[in-house]
């Protein structure tokens, strides 16, 4: 592969609802959208799914954009690249900075992906069947809302239902909701808000059955997850904690959790995403894709990374409606009977709506050769 060009596009899209979390609410989303474009001409396409602030890790919009413009892109542009996988050694110079470097993979592996006119989930080793498919729910003000938004959800086909809790919204939350769905697959995701002094309040949530709580402590923290997983029945799933292989090793080895969330900008993406796939298939250790408020281009990428062996658990794996009044990709991501169909073109196996998204953009850049 040649890489002629790579164009960054910052664009802004109005979320449906404001998504709120233990740090905060988004009323919008900004993001990088990534176009690598071939020798033949040929686009390949990626997210960097950084936020515009970095509650969520500490890459941001702005970050990532310099750091792809001034240490990713130039290396990718120096020489011709004959497969994907190459890019972990090109950039191992460059520490961490993962969701720039996610990006920039995601659309290589796209491009890759369309050279060889294969559908990208074809491409890693992912199965064709229709993915089951979960939905995450913010903060929400009354209980009301929740059954409103539940009912509606499980409507929609969603088949796992995730809520934020922090502390003071969570035990009465899970309570109450569970009463109301006693078989529904709930899960709850703390985006880091307890700390080891909570285990006995969080010890209150293992009687209602719930599929894991995601990422109680520390965003950083490996250690102290093992010492709670082992007061808890509940499952613990980390997903800040997790940016790397090692990680993962090193959660399995201390018990630190029993399910991982894999987000593609977390890690790094591709590359790291598939070593780490590999390494918990071989452990029983069962994955699920989790969401960051994507595009449909990130979403497209997610789509195929639910397709892999190991992620049995339904995914934050939306329709495009969930989140956008309109997606920037053709057609959109829909639910059909609860499932989301795989796209049989080559590459993400959706066109990117280059007007629409040319209404959205903040700032554009072009980078040649
Ligand atoms: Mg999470």
């Amino acid at each position: 592969m040649n890489i002629r060009s790579v164009i960054l596009h910052r664009i802004k899209m109005s979320l449906i609802a404001p998504f709120a979390t233990s740090y905060g609410a988004y009323t919008d989303r900004e993001t990088i959208i990534v176009q690598v474009v071939d020798e033949q001409g040929l686009s390949g396409w990626g997210e960097c799914v950084a936020f515009a602030t970095p509650w969520y890790t500490e890459e941001t919009v702005q970050g990532a954009w310099s750091m792809m413009e001034q240490f990713l892109i130039p290396p990718l542009l120096e020489q011709p690249i004959a497969h994907p996988e190459e890019l972990t050694e090109l950039w191992q110079g460059i520490r961490r900075n993962k969701m720039a470097k996610a990006g920039l993979e995601m659309a290589i592996w796209d491009l890759y992906s369309k050279r060889l006119n294969k559908p990208l989930y074809e491409v890693m080793g992912g199965n064709s069947q229709p993915l089951n498919v979960g939905v995450a729910i913010g903060l929400q003000h009354n209980i009301a809302r929740y059954y409103e938004l539940i009912d509606g959800y499980i409507e929609q086909g969603y088949e796992r239902v995730k809520v934020k809790i922090k502390p003071g919204n969570d035990v009465e939350l899970i309570a109450a909701i569970r009463k109301r769905y006693p078989h529904l697959a709930l899960m709850a995701d703390a985006n880091s808000a307890y700390s080891l002094s909570d285990i006995a309040h969080l010890q209150q949530l293992d009687p209602y059955g719930l599929l894991m709580i995601e990422q109680p402590l520390a965003v950083d923290d490996i250690i102290d997850h093992a010492r709670l997983q082992g007061e808890l029945t509940t499952p613990i799933c980390l997903d800040e904690s997790i940016i790397s292989y090692d990680d993962v090793r090193h959660a399995l080895q201390l018990g630190s959790c029993r399910i991982i969330n894999v987000k593609l900008g977390r890690v790094g993406g591709w590359n790291e995403a598939l070593r780490i796939h590999q390494l918990c298939l071989e452990n029983n250790i069962p994955l699920w894709c989790g969401g960051m408020l994507e595009t449909g281009i990130g979403r497209a990428h997610n789509l195929a990374l639910a397709s892999l062996p190991g992620f049995t658990l339904p995914g934050d794996i939306s329709a495009s409606n969930r989140y956008w009044e309109r997606d920037i990709i053709l057609p959109e991501v829909v639910i059909d009977e609860g499932k989301v169909h795989l796209p049989q073109g080559a590459g993400i196996g959706f066109e990117v709506d280059l007007d629409y998204m040319e209404s959205l953009t903040l700032q554009k850049l072009e980078v040649r050769k």
